[in-house]
């Protein structure tokens, strides 16, 4: 038992932990024994970015939420992009949705360029004041989404002002595209 725990704790420090909305939960639409977390929520996009990780066709991860002052919801995936509702999803393993012992919860503050790193938060690709921190659940990608954040959808594709890079890039759609 303890083997397992050693294993299971060493296999998820290797891997990037993101936000997810947990409950955007559903049956994998590509795989019906499977769940998944839709990653449209600006939250996604923030750890994302913040780590310099641009999501690609099946690159593994693990998503978090937060369950409890005790808890934390969290699962093991494997991302993959749905072109027809234009946002990624997290599809979750076999072990599903998991209940572990919360992480230290420290407040974001940066938004930091995929391109150049630099922060943004305080430059005109965000709203005067905006709290990185407390938009996290707010519905940014999908076509359906309709809780914007920025005055408009378009804003999303605001370019960072020091080396051009659009600040929707790490849950832009894959590059490999053949349609
Ligand atoms: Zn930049």
């Amino acid at each position: 038992m303890m083997w397992a725990v050693r294993c299971f704790k060493v296999n998820s420090m290797r891997r990037l932990r993101i936000y997810a909305d947990f409950n955007g939960l559903r049956i994998s639409p590509r795989n019906h024994e499977r769940y998944a977390v839709a990653l449209d929520t600006f939250g996604s996009l923030l750890d994302l970015s913040n780590a310099g990780i641009r999501l690609t066709e099946e690159m593994p991860l693990v998503i978090f939420d937060w369950s409890d002052e005790n808890e934390d919801l969290e699962g093991h995936c494997t991302v993959y992009y749905d072109w027809q509702r234009q946002f990624w999803w997290a599809e979750l393993d076999e072990q599903g949705v998991l209940d572990v012992p919360r992480d230290e919860r420290k407040p974001v503050t940066e938004f930091l360029c995929l391109g150049c790193r630099s922060d943004l938060t305080s430059t005109n690709c965000f709203p005067e004041n905006f709290s990185v921190e407390t938009m996290k659940p707010a519905i940014i990608a999908g076509k359906d989404s309709t809780d914007y954040i920025f005055e408009s959808r378009s804003d999303l594709e605001n370019r960072c002002p020091f080396c051009g890079t659009p600040i929707n890039s790490a849950i832009a759609p894959p590059e490999d595209k053949t349609k």
